[in-house]
């Protein structure tokens, strides 16, 4: 069997895209909040400069409380403040009451203030117009700069950009853990399927030579044609065989080389085929068959040897799970472009959650630890995969305790 590599490959490249993704809305999401954070900076730097400049010597240098400090752009004025020194920006008490109201605004880090007469339109300088009488009530521009604005923002972030990264770092490992796990298994299921592949190999020719033997002995010794003992090793052999075939019909057909002898054939002459073949065991079960609107002349190209099988599996089935007598109802219907065959059985159906899984290799429904039945869960996955090489699908309608519907389309030429 082919694991699924290509859905292996597709959760690796998911998850890669997952990490990238996260990485980048992670990004832009730092991206805004550092933006946020320098806008929220301005504001407080803006406030601070402005309460200090109305409360400094008890707020009389604020003649009428009105202020506007400016941010980058420096286009705002700073109304009706007046009476401030021009030496305002060396003076101990200015600057102290500036201190503790930035620190008040939680804006702790070093600055630089100068006073101009003309606007400083620079980016990251803080400014306000004042009036100062000792220029004949021009405007002056108090200035202020932060050397350290990036660091002191980016230190306020550091919390949330050290949990960013933690909580990165986590998913990606986890990720790597998964998909290195995965692949692991991969390796280990691989090994197993293999090595069941191999041992399906090496029992064929035993068990072909253990039938011919059989028919050998049979053949001289007259007096055994009828022994029950030869029989049950003829049967036993036979379905193990059966099961040896299906094992590497799938294992061909998973690996992609499987070629279908194909040629022109009837729906009807395969079904009748199939149903002429369970003779035997309809019989042993006391089954009742009936076909019913069979076309007569509606062909498909296929092979003829593995359709026949898929509809002897399906017979096959409704006998070996059915509780009372097997009443098996097959009929066809012809579509746009093919024809669905219908396989009904009156037999124990089957549960819901159950329907998707029956068509997997070795899947087979639970019933505690007892099987009344013989199967390796092979029969539905022979028939799932046989009818997709002929470009056609299966599917399965149940009610439980009620019987069970299998439905298979088949492209008509
Ligand atoms: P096996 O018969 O060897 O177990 P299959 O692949 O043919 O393997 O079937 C898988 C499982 O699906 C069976 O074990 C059985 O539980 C269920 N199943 C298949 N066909 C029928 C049916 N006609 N009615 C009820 N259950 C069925």
């Amino acid at each position: 069997m082919k694991i699924q590599r290509n859905n292996l490959s597709i959760i690796l490249i998911a998850s890669a895209l997952g990490v990238a993704a996260l990485a980048v809305v992670q990004v832009i999401w730092m991206r805004h909040s550092w933006q946020l954070s320098e806008e929220i900076f301005s504001q407080r730097v803006s406030m601070a400069l402005c309460s200090t400049i109305k409360t400094y010597q008890g707020g009389t240098l604020c003649a009428g409380g009105k202020c506007a400090v400016t941010g980058t752009s420096g286009n705002l004025a700073l109304k009706n403040v007046s009476h401030l020194p021009v030496g305002l920006v060396d003076k101990p008490d200015f600057r102290a009451e500036l201190d503790k109201t930035l620190l008040f605004y939680q804006i702790d880090t070093g600055y630089q203030l100068s006073l101009s007469r003309t606007k400083k339109c620079q980016p990251d300088v803080y400014q306000t117009a004042i009036l100062l009488p000792s220029l004949g009530g021009d405007e002056a521009y108090l200035s202020m700069r932060f050397p350290n604005k990036k660091t002191f923002i980016l230190k306020s972030m550091n919390v949330m950009m050290l949990a960013t990264a933690i909580i990165l770092f986590f998913i990606t490992a986890v990720l790597l853990f998964v998909n290195w796990s995965l692949m692991k298994q991969k390796r280990l299921l691989q090994t197993n399927v293999d090595f069941f592949n191999n041992m399906a190999h090496e029992f064929r020719t035993p068990l072909s030579n253990i039938g011919l033997a059989v028919n050998m002995l049979t053949k001289k010794h007259n007096e055994l044609k009828d022994s029950r003992l030869v029989d049950v090793i003829r049967q036993e052999n036979k379905l193990l065989l059966q099961e040896v075939e299906r094992v590497l019909h799938l294992a061909k057909v998973e690996n992609g080389d499987y070629v279908l002898e194909k040629e022109l054939i009837s729906i009807e002459t395969i079904l009748e085929t199939a149903v002429n073949g369970m003779a035997m065991p309809l019989a042993t079960h006391q089954a009742k068959i009936t076909l019913e609107g069979i076309p007569q002349y509606t062909n498909v190209l296929g092979d003829k040897q593995h359709l026949v099988n898929v509809f002897r599996n399906l017979i096959d089935n409704a006998l070996k799970y059915s509780k009372e007598r097997p009443i098996i109802h097959i009929s066809a219907k012809t579509e746009h472009k093919g024809i669905v065959v219908t396989v009904h059985d009156n037999g124990i159906g089957i549960p819901t959650e159950h329907r998707k899984l029956i068509f997997e290799k070795f899947q087979r429904i639970p019933q505690g630890n007892q099987h009344t039945q013989k199967g390796f869960g092979l029969g539905l996955a022979y028939v799932k995969s046989m009818i997709e090489l002929h470009k056609g699908f299966v599917r399965v309608g149940s009610e439980e305790n009620r019987g069970s519907r299998f439905e298979v389309f088949l492209p008509t030429v």
